[in-house]
């Protein structure tokens, strides 16, 4: 299976441009989406889950025209939102139970099978008969998958499904993931690197409406080997380093300030050579120095 996203382009009605001439080429397996805050990945995909018109460009699902034949998009798409709200007073079961009648499984046997085998593959068997308003964030998300495996869907979307988890449940809830990419189509949106770098065999990276950069994880990694160089500096040198340098991102380690740069070439000013990571690629590319392959999306 494959989603061809052609010349997608989207303007709210304030003006702001969410997506601008968007291509790109999902294959089957795990996709990360991945920008920062604001980059237009919600956008995406909600017009990818038929919830939201664009303005001009074209997205087919093999030959499925995914923004004209909305019903035979919805049959074999499940969905995962950011903001996916629960019923706080029902029961884990009671709710899926629900969501299971209103995909269409009416014959109650069939549906008691469906339902009890989401609930154990999402692992909140246990917890079936609890009510949602007291499950954890991490609970909740795995409540979100169960909800969007109903109806076996082979293409699966899931809208930054990792934010505000803890260490542990971000784990788990990569498992599960990764168990359901093995067999269907999963777009994963996310601001989180390790999201992408953890789960993805391709990703691509959208910033302010536009997508910068396409390809497997490992090889664009890979590819920015020879360029990243590190460097441990004062808070007080930062300033003067930022001026001299292409920085790309800072972060502190005990205490002190770990500066990665991009360069072509040694860069001097005692800097070495580093280990590159996603990260590296993530931030030179939002920086605007990286750009392998972009026009290949
Ligand atoms: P992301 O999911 O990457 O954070 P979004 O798709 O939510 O990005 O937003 C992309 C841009 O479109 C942002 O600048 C956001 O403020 C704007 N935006 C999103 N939804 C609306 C809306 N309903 N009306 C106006 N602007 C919007």
């Amino acid at each position: 299976m494959e989603l061809k996203i052609r010349n997608l382009s989207k303007t709210y009605a304030n003006g702001v441009v969410a997506l601008d001439r968007v291509t790109l080429t999902i294959p089957a397996g795990m996709f990360g989406l991945l920008g920062p805050n604001g980059a237009g990945k919600s956008t995406l995909m909600r017009i990818l889950a038929t919830l939201q018109e664009c303005d001009s460009g074209s997205v087919f699902l093999d030959d499925i025209d995914v923004l004209d034949e909305k019903d035979a998009v919805r049959r074999m798409l499940g969905y995962l939102p950011q903001d996916f709200g629960v019923y706080p007073k029902v029961t884990a079961y009671e709710l899926l139970d629900h969501f299971a009648q209103l995909k269409g499984l009416s014959h109650k046997g069939r549906r008691r099978e469906v339902v009890d085998g989401l609930l154990q593959q999402v692992n909140l068997w246990e917890v079936r008969n609890q009510r949602l308003g007291g499950f954890s964030g991490g609970m909740r998300q795995r409540f979100g998958i169960a909800q969007a495996l109903l109806g076996d869907p082979r293409l699966i979307i899931v809208d930054e499904p990792t934010a505000g988890l803890d260490p542990q449940e971000r784990v788990r809830f990569h498992n599960l993931l990764s168990d359901i990419g093995e067999d269907k189509t999963v777009i994963l949106s996310t601001h989180i690197v390790s999201d992408v770098a953890d789960l993805c065999a391709n990703m691509a990276i959208i910033h302010k409406g536009h997508v910068l950069l396409c390809g497997d994880p490992q090889e664009l990694t890979y590819e920015i080997e020879d360029y990243i160089w590190a460097r441990i500096v004062t808070k007080q040198e930062l300033p003067m380093f930022q001026k001299r340098h292409q920085v790309i991102s800072t972060r502190l380690l005990t205490g002190r300030t770990l500066i990665h740069v991009y360069s072509e070439s040694d860069p001097g000013d005692g800097f070495e050579p580093a280990r590159a990571s996603l990260e590296d690629v993530y931030f030179a590319t939002i920086a605007g120095r990286f750009n392998a392959a972009a026009g290949d999306c």
